[in-house]
């Protein structure tokens, strides 16, 4: 018979008395410790109704109830089905419409809101020190639970996408397809039992909940799970971890403490960084502040991991590394989908293990961002060099067309952000009478010099050709980010939408 997704996490021969997660104040759990836990939630989940099948959808701070809560489903059978906790009850009601679960566990301080969204759903609460009537229901179980026997092929979570350039989709995703990545990246990045992981990232998204604690439960290795990301907090634990998986904004905001040494990262042999792009420069700068090569890998809700630099091998910055093992990946002409050369900008599209079943209840969007031959077109664009690395360009919906020219915004950004007294920048296109869409670069200045729309202007002429030249420059604080630290470029057209009156 098939060995579940929670088998390979919890793994009956693991020995019990392993470390498998050591919380901020210092509380630790064993494995088996994990496994009775998991075992009275799954006899919580099952007496207030829910069956195997039914989504659980969980909007909670994190802790590591909310992580039983998350192996109790797949023990139970259960479609697990977490929310980003920023959002709104009027948000929340729209993904409770769409996914209708069985049961929706919120914090204690919505529970009201909740309750008057869910309608006859079950709702029951938990809250950010893991304590709520869903911990109170698990606490009067027994920890013995039969691990319901699951396919392949049967749906082990709902991972709605950021919601980065438009409104979340639910990508379904099976078993199979998060046990397969979750042993690719166990291999590529040589995970074992002696692993510390320092976990500080959001636990409602693919980076930290599958990539991160899958990866670790597969491996018998262990957490320290934080509540938040804090930099100075992160700084003074890393000297109790061996991995490290971060957010560019993680890495950027570590430059700022003092105490960054290579002697503070002195028992770390990974540091792993994604879910938005890696300045080259600050790949540069870790390096130069601690002897380490961030290792920067690819991937997205629909499909977990695609690409990562090399373990063994050349990091290369700027650049998100090679297909993993099983991966099929292909550039692609995103009108025909005939494939492309090496070095030519195109459509990522992607197959293999671990490719989603499709967007849940959208069938018609579904079919639409699959090709013929089962290839999943991602919407990024992006090319592959001569030695097999591959570079993201930017999402296909960020592509600027001014006056029939295709501009990638990366390419602008990235003359930008080499200027003298630019931290970083952000190029869209903005509609214009004339060129249909003009280039229009937001820019946040560091301080060190003056950045001005005319120094700017003066710098890219010769620089970039005339089209790709942006046409206003806007000075501003600091860029919109999500939880994720992804630049949100829907809101800055929206907010720069007037900049040609
Ligand atoms: P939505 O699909 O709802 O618009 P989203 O695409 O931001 O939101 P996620 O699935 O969280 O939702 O993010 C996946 C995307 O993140 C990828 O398609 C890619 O654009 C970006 N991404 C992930 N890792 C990297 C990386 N290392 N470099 C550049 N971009 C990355
Ligand atoms: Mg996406």
């Amino acid at each position: 018979p098939d060995r579940t997704l929670f088998d390979h996490l919890l793994n009956p021969a693991t020995d019990p008395a392993r470390l498998a997660i050591e919380t901020a104040d210092g509380g630790r759990l064993s494995y088996g410790d994990l496994r009775a836990a998991t075992g009275r939630m799954a006899n919580a989940l099952a007496a207030a109704g829910v069956r195997p099948g039914d989504r659980v959808a969980v909007q909670v701070e994190k802790s590591v109830e909310a992580l039983v809560l998350y192996l109790a489903c797949l023990r139970a059978g259960m479609v697990y089905l977490p929310l980003n906790t920023a959002y709104t009850p009027a948000e929340l009601s729209y993904f409770v419409g769409d996914a209708e679960p069985a049961l929706v566990v919120c914090d204690p301080a919505r529970f009201d809101a909740t309750v008057a969204l869910a309608g006859t759903v079950a709702v029951r609460t938990l809250d950010a020190r893991g304590q709520g009537s869903l911990t109170e229901a698990a606490a009067g179980q027994p920890e013995e639970f039969a691990t319901v026997a699951r396919g392949p092929d049967d749906l082990a979570a709902i991972l709605y996408t950021s919601g980065t350039t438009g409104r979340s989709k639910g990508a379904m995703l099976t078993q199979e397809n998060l046990l397969s990545n979750a042993r690719v990246l166990q291999a590529e990045w040589r995970f074992g039992p002696d692993d510390v992981l320092l976990h500080a990232l959001p636990i409602f998204h693919t980076h930290g909940l599958f990539v991160a604690c899958n990866l670790v439960l597969l491996s018998g290795a262990s957490m320290v799970l934080l509540p938040r990301f804090d930099p100075a907090d992160v700084l003074a634990r890393l000297p109790a971890a061996t991995v490290m998986m971060g957010v560019p904004t993680f890495y950027t905001r570590l430059l700022g403490q003092q105490g960054l040494t290579p002697e503070a990262c002195r028992s770390i042999r990974l540091f792993v960084s994604g879910s938005a792009p890696l300045l080259a420069e600050t790949h540069r700068a870790w390096e130069e502040r601690t002897g380490h090569r961030i290792l920067e890998r690819y991937g997205m809700t629909e499909t977990g991991m695609l690409t990562s630099n090399p373990y063994d091998g050349d990091r290369v910055a700027g650049t998100v590394g090679f297909p993993l093992p099983g991966v099929d990946l292909r550039i692609a002409d995103p009108a025909t989908g005939a494939p492309l050369p090496e070095d030519a900008i195109g459509a990522i599209e992607v197959r293999g293990p671990n490719v989603f079943k499709g967007y849940w209840r959208m069938p018609e969007k579904t079919a639409a961002e699959f090709r013929p031959d089962g290839f999943f077109i991602t919407g990024d664009l992006g090319r592959i060099d001569g030695r097999g690395y591959v570079h993201i360009v930017g999402r296909g919906k960020d592509l600027i067309i001014s006056g029939g020219f295709n501009v990638y915004p990366k390419e602008v950004e990235g003359e930008i952000d080499e200027l003298p007294g630019v931290l970083e920048s952000a190029v869209i296109g903005i509609p214009h009478p004339d060129f249909g869409e003009a280039v229009v670069a937001v820019v946040v200045a560091d301080g060190t010099a003056p950045v001005t729309e005319a120094g700017i202007a003066a710098a890219l002429k010769d620089r970039l050709a005339r089209y790709k030249q942006p046409k206003r420059v806007v000075v501003v604080d600091e860029l919109p980010r999500n939880s994720m630290g992804k630049v949100q470029k829907a809101q800055l057209r929206d907010t720069h939408a007037g900049v040609f009156g």
